[in-house]
């Protein structure tokens, strides 16, 4: 037993694996802000340079951080031309400055009120990817606080020795400062599974548990730890028996790991020969090369919401060409499913006006959206068509309710064509159209819809979300999400009957699909395709080739059978263990 006696905090794991070793504390407090009256307009106008002068000395900071961006995080450069953006946004800097004019107050003072009306505009809007913004708004701010009290940057390029990263909170500004080969570990207060250190962590397959909330408080640089990524788990000052414990899982997952990787890019075809494609979801065409390298076999879900998340104004018909055109040939004779705009609702972009709605989810979103701003859907569509030309490239409308708002997409679609035609434009001579079966509606008229379209994709996301009526940003009824209700089971079931039905493939590209432990039954209710983050595709491809479709076919059928998610996930449970007990048992390594 150590002096200081063992002590677990639980947190998300935001990447898996086990690292064992001693903590290095990041010794970063927010910046102490202090209220200071100026006299008048003369020192107010210094007061203003300075806030100018720690400005551009943050941006330096960030592009210096972007140009040092070590090889293998060129995918992440994007989150630090956010940083940027945040930076210059007038929300910030130019009302900053009028608040000091305004009210006679120091710089420090004045941005921190800023940023305060600023994150109470974030908070409104209740999607995963603008509170990350709220993290990267904070951040920025912290860094700007630290130029304008001029203490010191950070002490985290200092990591001479490999060590467990323990930190309040990480930005990938920070992480590129790193050397990550000293790196065993990532531990932080702040952060959820999207957050940017458990990105990084996952590409770099360095342990994660984020979200602990107060662990930089409680850890000392030089305290043992284990960092379970796997479980959420953090152990400060393990005792023998749990060090040798962990010590064993250690060893068991790593040779899992390399053992899954190794078997990443062959096909992920069942124990009795049925052939499941596996593919990844991307949101930026420099995902394509890592989904490649983690055996994805195509992009079943482009997410391409970013363009208009990203920058201020549209992104005109040409920049989409080109980068649908870019992920089309890197694919090399992969397909893509290009995703027409999904925004509204909750999901806010800086360059599209929208109206305040009471109730977001059910407002004007998605393909609601874009068959009323016809414009901007047919530079999408015209985009799509002509990236056709370069590979093998599949249009896919979000939120499809109906066959009548599937028709009318199809039909502006069409006449995309034949102006493109009519320009002697080159295109594939036939774009596969797809739907997502994210509505309850549609999970409904399913056999109708599949008469019109050539595939279906089920985001489980959202169809839980609405089929549940559970917001799926909404952390007071998190515990109500539960993809296992047996009403879920029963619309993909009977989605898949219908899609089969008609002849065409049934995918799902919720996060449902990435999901180790519901990939057997996903298989046994019948589904041909599965997409997801590419991280989860090697576990997915091996425990698809352990899978028997005809049990697990039985297995689905027992599923069906039951009234209650638990009922479903005590099931589960029981029949994971049973049939694969290397992965599920209780000595399981993952
Ligand atoms: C879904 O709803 O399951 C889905 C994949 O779409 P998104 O998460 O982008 O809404
Ligand atoms: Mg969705």
């Amino acid at each position: 037993m150590s002096a200081r006696g063992e002590k677990t905090f639980k947190g998300v794991g935001a990447s898996p694996g086990i690292a064992i070793g001693r903590a290095l504390l990041v010794p970063r407090h927010p910046v102490q802000v202090n209220y200071r009256p100026l006299a008048d307009t003369t020192e107010a106008e210094a007061e203003v340079a300075r806030l100018k002068a720690a400005l551009e000395a943050t941006g330096k900071d960030l592009i210096a951080a972007r140009q040092g961006l070590a090889e293998g995080f060129g995918d992440y450069a994007y989150i630090i031309d956010a940083h940027l953006l945040i930076l210059k946004d007038r929300l910030i800097s130019q009302r900053t400055e009028d608040l000091i004019r305004a009210k006679l107050i120091n710089a420090e003072w004045a941005l921190s009120d800023a940023v305060d009306e600023a994150k109470a505009l974030f908070k409104k809007i209740k999607d995963e990817y603008i509170r990350s913004r709220i993290a990267d708004v904070e951040y920025v701010t912290q860094q700007v606080l630290r130029h304008l009290s001029g203490q010191e940057q950070s002490a985290i390029a200092q990591i001479r020795e490999k060590a467990i990263v323990v930190a309040h909170d990480l930005s990938p500004a920070d992480t590129t400062q790193m050397d990550l080969d000293w790196v065993m570990g990532f531990v932080t207060d702040m952060g959820g599974p999207t957050s940017h250190t458990a990105i990084m962590a996952q590409a770099k397959t360095i342990p994660a548990v984020v979200g602990l909330e107060r662990i930089s408080a409680e850890v000392v640089s030089g305290d043992f730890l284990v960092v379970d990524g796997s479980a959420g788990l953090v152990i400060v000052n393990p005792d023998e028996e749990t060090l040798h414990a962990y010590r064993d899982k250690q060893e068991a997952y790593e040779l899992y790991a390399q053992e899954i990787l190794a078997q990443a890019h062959l096909p992920a075809s069942t124990s009795d020969g049925v052939t499941v494609r596996v593919e990844a979801n991307i949101e930026l065409a420099e995902e394509v090369g890592s989904a490649l390298s983690y055996g994805a076999e195509g992009i079943g879900l482009y997410r391409t919401e970013f363009f208009y998340l990203s920058q201020k104004t549209l992104p005109s018909q040409e920049e989409l060409f080109e980068n649908f055109r870019t992920v089309a040939q890197r694919l090399d004779g992969g397909s893509v499913n290009i995703r027409t705009l999904d925004i509204g609702g909750d999901k806010f972009a800086s360059s599209v006006k929208l109206d305040s709605e009471n109730n977001p989810a059910l407002g004007l979103r998605a393909i609601r959206f874009c068959l009323k701003e016809q414009d901007l859907f047919k530079d999408q569509l015209r985009a799509i068509l002509r990236a056709s030309a370069f590979g093998r490239v599949r249009v896919i409308f979000p939120l499809i309710s109906g066959v009548d708002e599937l028709l009318q997409a199809k039909e502006i679609l069409a006449q995309c064509r034949a102006e493109l035609q009519a320009r002697g434009v080159a295109m594939a001579n036939r774009l596969p159209v797809g739907i997502m079966i994210e509505v309850p509606s549609a999970v409904a008229v399913a056999d109708l819809l599949a008469r019109h379209c050539d595939f279906f994709s089920i985001g489980t996301n959202d169809l839980i979300q609405y089929s549940l009526a559970i917001d799926r940003v909404n952390e007071q009824v998190a515990h109500l999400y539960q993809p296992l209700h047996p009403a879920v089971l029963r619309m993909v079931h009977s989605v898949v009957q219908a899609g089969h039905a008609a002849a065409i493939p049934v995918a799902m590209c919720g996060e449902m699909a990435g999901d180790p432990g519901a990939v057997p039954l996903l298989l046994g209710l019948g589904l041909d395709q599965l997409s997801m983050t590419a991280l989860a595709i090697p576990r997915v491809k091996q425990i698809v080739r352990q899978t028997d479709t005809q049990l697990w076919r039985r297995l689905a059928v027992e599923a069906l059978t039951f009234s209650t998610a638990a009922e479903v996930k005590a099931f589960m449970a029981r029949e994971l263990a049973r049939h694969y007990p290397r992965i599920f048992g209780s000595q399981a390594a993952a």
